[in-house]
């Protein structure tokens, strides 16, 4: 099955058919809907008359779970993302890049996870020497990114491809990664930042609005945590 969002982070709807259905699980030719991973929840929205309440990756497929049976194989389905929801957590994906970007390299930090919601959003890192009074600094570095209006590019390039491009901190993380996956998908931040992310982003940084510190927290010896809203 084809994932429309990759490349395409703006499609809103589209018309497919049914590949497969387990009960209230359908899973279809293509999609645009984002399934939960990477700390990026997942889309909602309709296919046909069918409200998808969640989409999940299994098996290398994704997997729409439906409000009610009667989805066949082979049927042509008008599918509908909520955008309302999709477009808030593509600001947030956006905006946790930036934020994340501006503490590594103000502090060296490794960025170690993330999740992202429709009212906040967290990142988790891990530094032994910080200041945590400086975050409120790092979350105006990152309004000022924001503000530049920079393009965000996407791509999807070899595994050989992504090592070379993006150096030591990729190499790390491919590591990480099964022999199985072949091809990554790039999020270049122009001029800023450019990261292995499977995520749904915005086209500019201008459309992220502005970031504004909640609080910030200690999770143990080295790990930190911070929390902002846009
Ligand atoms: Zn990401």
């Amino acid at each position: 099955m084809k994932t429309l969002y990759l490349l395409d982070c703006y499609k809103k709807e589209f018309e497919t058919t049914v590949k497969s259905v387990n009960e209230k699980f359908v899973v279809l030719e293509e999609s645009a809907f984002y399934p939960n991973s990477g700390g990026q929840p997942n889309d909602t929205g309709k296919i046909n008359d069918y409200n998808v309440v969640y989409v999940g990756k299994f098996k290398g497929e994704v997997s729409h779970e439906v409000d009610k049976e009667g989805l066949q194989p082979g049927d042509k389905v008008k599918c509908v993302v909520d955008w309302e929801r999709r477009y808030k957590l593509m600001r947030y994906h956006t905006a946790a890049h930036i934020l994340a970007n501006v503490i590594n390299k103000n502090t060296g930090a490794l960025i170690t996870g993330n999740q992202l919601s429709l009212e906040k959003a967290r990142i988790d890192f891990c530094v032994e020497d910080y200041n945590s009074e400086k975050l409120q600094e790092y979350v105006k570095e990152a309004n000022e990114i924001v503000d530049k209006g920079l393009d965000v590019k996407l791509s999807i390039v070899s595994r050989e491809e992504a090592i070379s491009s993006m150096g030591e901190q990729f190499s790390m993380l491919a590591k990480g990664l099964p022999e199985s996956v072949k091809e990554i998908r790039v999020v270049e931040i122009e001029s800023f930042a450019k990261e292995a992310c499977g995520g749904t982003h915005v086209a500019n940084t201008k459309e992220v609005g502005h970031l504004t510190f909640m609080k910030s927290q200690n999770k143990g010896k080295n790990n930190r945590r911070v929390y902002f809203s846009l």
